[in-house]
């Protein structure tokens, strides 16, 4: 300043490189990642946070990653802008929730979230059938829990004197990073870092005591839900829980696809049933192709009589399509690559009936299976019928296709007289849901256990894109 005016003096210069901008007017300087202003510094911080948030948060949404990197990049490269003022600036909790609804809204804009679906779900695991994202709300609870155990566990002096300091605050104004921690705790009824400090020698623990805490409650709520909660009821009951979130785990569908599995899953697409139910419109609910039963999501995926010979159909072939390509993958066979079935195809050792009546001694009804291996040096037999069935009969169904080809496996039985002949049942939920689909291909003796999940897990793929493209198509009609 010269005689009250700015004077302009350029770029200091340092030591030849290094360079100290001039503050232009109006702006600032910071002072480790912290503007220095006369303004209230929480609320031109809190402005700046924001607004960078959410630049990199449309950036994510709008490129053209995959589900599964939207949700890590979201987590890493926008919500982490928030991370390290936890704990330093105060966050109230509708502050938080209303900064998670914003995402929520801007997910939705981009067509990753469907309006009507569980929000719930967004913040649960990949693992437990969640999208695997971190609300604001939630590392907010993981930070602070963190950052006051490390201060605990500080033998630094001058990091005791930060200690102090925020014990002296807490005593006089009770607004603290402890009374913040204390509100954590008592919210997950957990014992708070460091009383049990001797015993414990791992550290640091209270992040992940907080983040198992949060999935806990996260997944216990939702199970309460009437709607949002059926799915995750199917889900539990269900033999191969874990396998029914691969698709989720391997992450490769769209952004849209999931949103669109996810809302199917939480029963609120908007189906003629749920209209006139849910939303309570003045329309018929009949199905708007077969007008036969009710419009539901399990009628669209699995047993409207209108789409049995075509896209159900449809559906099962590229399923049955899969299964062989892994079969002639894994037992070195050339598989031809056009979707025809009813073929045969071997080598000397293996031989697969695809889609053909097999000959039998007597009259059998039931003796045209999807599948037939046929593997002379172990001398075994395997029957294999696909379904793709409604997500919670999968069980069901699965006992329906052992005993379906009783007959004809004594038949075959009585032909090859030594042999190992065994019905193996290839069923997926038309949403995903996995049953014993893993144990029966490990029976087979074709697949390692890591080949297995890599079928499970295109099978699964391959059932959900058909019927994401079935409700797609019946729900744009009018
Ligand atoms: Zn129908």
């Amino acid at each position: 300043m010269e005689k009250g005016k700015r004077k302009f003096i350029g770029h200091l210069t340092l030591d030849g490189e290094r360079q100290i901008q001039e503050v232009e007017q109006g702006g600032s300087y910071r002072y480790l990642g912290i503007a220095q202003v006369f303004a209230p510094i929480t609320l031109t911080t809190k402005y700046r946070l924001r607004r960078k948030f959410l630049g990199r948060l449309r950036a994510v949404w709008r490129s053209l990653l995959n589900a599964k990197q939207k949700a890590i990049s979201t987590n890493t490269r926008a919500t982490a802008v928030f991370q390290y003022y936890f704990g330093i600036l105060q966050w109230g909790t509708s502050e938080l929730d209303r900064l998670d609804c914003t995402v929520c809204r801007t997910i939705s804009r981009f067509h990753g979230h469907h309006r009507n679906a569980s929000i719930l779900r967004l913040y649960i695991t990949r693992m437990e059938g969640g999208r695997g994202l971190t609300s604001l709300q939630q590392v907010w609870e993981q930070s602070v829990a963190s950052l006051y155990e490390n201060l605990i566990w500080q033998t630094e002096p001058w990091l005791r004197g930060v200690l102090l300091h925020q014990q002296w605050k807490h005593a006089q104004f009770k607004s603290s990073l402890i009374q913040e921690v204390y509100t954590v705790f008592h919210r997950h009824g957990l014992p708070l870092p460091g009383s049990e400090r001797e015993s414990t020698i791992e550290r640091p623990t209270a992040a992940r005591m907080v983040r198992a805490s949060q999935q806990r409650v996260l997944i216990e709520t939702l199970r309460r839900k009437r709607i949002h909660g059926a799915h995750r009821h199917t889900l539990e009951a269900a033999e191969g829980r874990y396998d029914s979130t691969l698709w989720l785990r391997y992450g490769k569908s769209k952004a849209e696809t999931e949103a669109l599995v996810f809302a199917a899953q939480d029963g609120v697409l908007h189906t003629n049933k749920y209209r006139r139910d849910v939303l309570r419109q003045d329309i018929d609910p009949a199905c708007r192709l077969c007008h036969e039963g009710p419009e539901t999501i399990g009628h669209i995926l699995s047993c409207c009589p209108h789409s049995l010979w075509k896209s159900i159909k449809l559906r099962h072939d590229r399923v049955l399509a899969t299964l062989i390509k892994h079969v002639g993958r894994a037992r070195g066979l050339e598989i031809p690559s056009t979707d025809a079935t009813s073929t045969t195809v071997e080598d000397t050792n293996t031989k697969l009936w695809v889609d053909l009546t097999i000959p039998t001694a007597e009259q059998i009804t039931e003796r045209r299976p999807d599948l037939v291996i046929h593997l002379k040096d172990e001398k075994v037999i395997w029957v294999v019928d696909v379904a793709v069935s409604w997500d919670p009969l999968v069980a069901e169904r699965e006992l329906e296709k052992t005993a379906k080809y009783r007959d004809l496996m004594a038949d075959l039985g009585r032909r090859y007289v030594g042999w190992n002949v065994q019905a193996i049942p290839v069923v997926i939920g038309s949403l995903g849901t996995v049953g014993g689909l893993r144990r029966f291909l490990l029976i087979t003796g074709i697949f390692d256990s890591h080949n297995a999940e890599r079928v499970v897990e295109e099978i699964q793929q391959a059932a959900l894109r058909g019927s994401a493209q079935m409700i797609r198509r019946q729900l744009s009609m009018r």
